[in-house]
């Protein structure tokens, strides 16, 4: 692919050709990042051209995705989400102009499928047979959902704890479940064992360079979505770090392009024992594990397998992160979906951080956030309905129904 100049190691910097390595680098292990011909990918790619794009997914972006060609990619739509201005939540939080970016609306119901999607394009592309990932649940559902219908097998290592609407979503889809008696981090490592034995194509975070040019498209998104605006923030939630790490290379890409001016402030938001990279970040010392217990399970992660690239581009965008609590975590759920109408799962619950970066006095009045919403709130229900009330429940009887309302004061 002419497209792409160099893997390049985030850790060492060391050079790699596309036919040197699938995965780290092989000098020093670092995880490696997709850099393009940006002379090149500038004469096809800019504001004209995207202007008049009648796609509407991640592909409108194909001149700067490590994919050579749309012929090979799965069949339904992922990306493109709607972005809303959310007005009353915004109200709520002191924050006029509050915009949500609900990635809950992708085929899987969460962000991951922009990773899966270009992963599983770039299995295609290499004729792969079988296709692997490790997950605390939602980067498997997409896999299998992005998979189902291609001719190729679907491995997927989840910890047994992983809440059964993603183990239902991986069950319907086809794929072949491996439920591992540990935590995330274990069922990653085992896969990666399994990967070497077999030689199976492994889309595990943080081994595969390529999810994170899928996550970067949500960035393009938000750019044309906002007129061609930057955001003056953007809040996202953090476990391994590759969401943020990706979001951040799709504004510094689009910066480089010349098709926006001025790139914004990333807010990482990290559950209180799973906050890794807000630690690293903060000290300046390097990424160490912590216990990663957290009710938002698609954040618990002891040690994060993207961290360094998340802490640069905090660092890099001057930005800062914020840690929240579970009862937190919860509390959001609702308000945000009757603040947006947009049901959120617990690690989507960025506008807990939002809360708190206020409460901080870090956000300003007059600025412009993005909140990202990275799944869907029917992920997690049995999380969900921790943070809200019951359902009446009564006899089919009008008598009844009357008694009811005058003495809960309903009517
Ligand atoms: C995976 C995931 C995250 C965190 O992304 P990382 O790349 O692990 O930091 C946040 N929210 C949801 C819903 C996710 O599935
Ligand atoms: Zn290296």
């Amino acid at each position: 692919m002419k497209k792409i100049k160099t893997l390049q190691c985030i850790r060492c910097g060391k050079d790699h050709k596309l036919t040197e390595t699938k995965y780290n680098c092989n000098a020093c292990g670092g995880n490696l990042q997709v850099l393009y011909d940006y002379n090149l990918i500038k004469k096809r790619l800019n504001y004209e051209v995207l202007k008049d794009n009648p796609e509407r997914s991640i592909w409108r972006y194909l001149d700067i995705l490590p994919v050579s060609s749309i012929k090979n990619v799965p069949p339904v739509q992922v990306g493109w989400t709607p972005l809303y201005r959310a007005e009353k939540l915004g109200a709520e939080a002191g924050v006029p102009n509050l915009f949500i970016k609900d990635d809950g609306r992708n085929p899987s119901a969460s962000f991951k499928d922009r990773a899966s999607a270009v992963v599983t394009a770039r299995a295609l592309e290499l004729k792969e047979k079988v296709i692997t990932t490790a997950s605390t649940g939602n980067a498997a559902a997409s896999l299998a959902c992005l998979t189902a219908s291609l001719n190729m097998k679907t491995v997927i290592f989840v910890p047994e704890t992983a809440p059964a609407p993603k183990v239902a979503q991986l069950l319907v889809f086809g794929a072949t479940v491996i439920m591992v008696k540990g935590t995330y981090d274990d069922a990653f490592e085992l896969c990666l064992k399994a990967t070497d034995e077999y030689g199976w194509y492994n889309r595990s975070t943080g081994i595969n360079p390529f999810t994170r040019e899928g996550k970067k498209t949500c960035s393009f998104e938000i750019c044309e979505q906002m007129n061609w605006e930057t955001p003056d923030k953007v809040f996202v939630s953090v476990g391994d770090g590759n969401i943020i790490s990706g979001i951040w290379k799709g504004f510094v890409e689009f910066h480089r392009l010349g098709i926006i001016e001025r790139l914004p402030q990333l807010v990482a938001v990290q559950a209180e024992h799973s906050d890794s990279v807000k630690r690293a970040f903060e000290s300046g010392g390097d990424v160490q594990p912590v216990s990663g217990a957290t009710i938002a399970d698609s954040i618990s992660v002891s040690l994060p397998r993207d961290g360094m690239a998340a802490v640069m581009a905090i660092r890099d965008s001057g930005g800062f992160a914020v840690s929240v609590t579970d009862a937190e975590i919860l509390d959001a759920i609702p308000r945000i979906a009757r603040g947006s109408n947009v049901f959120a799962e617990p690690a989507a619950a960025t506008y807990a951080g939002l809360l708190k970066a206020v409460k901080e006095g870090r956000v300003k009045e007059n600025e412009s956030v993005v909140l990202l919403i990275s799944g869907n709130g029917l992920k997690d229900i049995q999380s969900a309905m921790q943070s809200v009330g019951k359902p009446y429940v009564i006899r089919p009887d009008i008598i009844e129904l009357r008694k009811l309302l005058t003495e809960n004061k309903l009517v």
